[in-house]
């Protein structure tokens, strides 16, 4: 097996994470981060995994990392993300484990965001051979799938020889997530939920010739969490799309490198056969947030008085030990490194980690 310097992958590395990852029947999941916090913890988690892991941040988490009293603007979310990408360049290899650095949905609003951000790194690997990311996700699948191959296709030339991957988007994952996509209606029809083979080796044949690509393809995956049964998922669609390209090009069984957006509530079996079809990547956001909070509200529920006064009025005990953000931003810390814990274990990614 591959061994790989701890700390940020890029480029041939991150090719070999997703290789490995793919030949071992396991993914990665990429964590949605909106501080220093989150990010910590997210790297806690993997260390103790022994697993590797993708970070990455929506524009609305680039935005609250830049400061959520700038304008919300392209400019903003450029200087978060970069404040997320800089802070992981700086500690992750004192983690032991291998890090990606990738930006989540971005729609064609956006699209000034994500350009930006490459010309961030055009400028980072001019000085010192790196890029900033990994990789970037565009997300165009709501415009008509031509312009959407013809945009990434634009990105992904100036990414390429950096080594950065470019993740797109086929079909749609349902769901709303940062005010992209829109309200998941249980009632409605849902076959624009599901991605359709000829369109997947539209993308290989435009894409896969420029550089390294990964597909968020849509199954019946939904963001968010709702009631069970309301959404049926169908990984088959991804077996089906591997079969597709390959026998129309005549590749390996493989050749496409999915990633399963809107997996939280999923059932074990379904995300063990996504996996197995060729799925290296699961985005988790939802359920990391709910795991930063809950500890939180215990944490408040047991000393409810170190959250309205600095010394005890009747005791005049002084709270400074437990009011300090350390203690319970520490508490949220770990709640997200508990919840990752499962995730690596649902993805059947524990030890799996490439670093020596
Ligand atoms: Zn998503």
């Amino acid at each position: 097996m591959a061994k790989l310097k701890p700390g940020f992958v890029w480029g041939d590395d991150y090719k070999t994470l997703v290789d490995e990852a793919k030949k071992g029947g396991y993914a990665i999941p990429a964590v949605n981060v909106t501080s220093t916090s989150t990010i910590n913890a997210v790297l806690e988690a993997a260390a103790k995994a022994g697993s590797d892991v993708i970070i990455q941040c929506s524009n609305g988490g680039a935005q609250f990392l830049a400061g959520a009293s700038l304008p919300g603007t392209d400019a903003s979310k450029v200087l978060g993300a970069i404040s997320m990408a800089k802070h992981i360049h700086n500690v992750a290899s004192a983690y032991g484990i291998c890090v990606a650095i990738h930006t989540d949905h971005c729609n064609k609003s956006l699209l000034g965001w994500v350009d930006g951000l490459v010309t961030a790194s055009e400028e980072h690997f001019k000085a010192t051979g790196t890029p900033l990311f990994s990789s970037h996700m565009l997300d165009l699948s709501e415009e008509p799938i031509a312009e959407n191959l013809e945009t990434s296709a634009k990105f992904l030339k100036r990414m390429a020889p950096m080594g950065m991957s470019l993740e797109i988007e086929l079909g749609m994952t349902g769901g709303e997530e940062d005010g992209i996509g829109s309200e998941f209606d249980e009632t409605a029809d849902h076959s624009h939920l599901y991605t359709k083979p000829e369109d997947v080796l539209k993308a290989y044949d435009k894409l896969n010739p420029i550089g390294h690509v990964a597909v968020a393809a849509s199954f019946g995956n939904v963001h968010g969490v709702y009631k069970p049964g309301n959404v049926v998922l169908n990984p088959e669609i991804l077996k089906d799309s591997q079969a597709f390209v390959s026998k129309e090009r005549g590749t390996d069984s493989q050749p496409m490198n999915f990633v399963f957006h809107g997996g939280s509530g999923s059932e074990q079996e379904k995300i063990e056969s996504a996996v197995s079809y060729g799925v290296f990547k699961m985005n988790i956001d939802t359920d990391t947030q709910f795991a930063y909070a809950e500890p939180i509200g215990v944490y408040v529920n047991a000393n409810p008085k170190a959250f309205l006064y600095q010394v005890d009025p009747e005791t005049d005990a002084p709270y400074k030990s437990k009011y300090d953000p350390r203690k319970w931003i520490r508490s949220a810390e770990q709640g997200i490194v508990d919840r990752l814990q499962q995730a690596f274990k649902d993805l059947n990614g524990v030890g799996r980690s490439l670093a020596k």
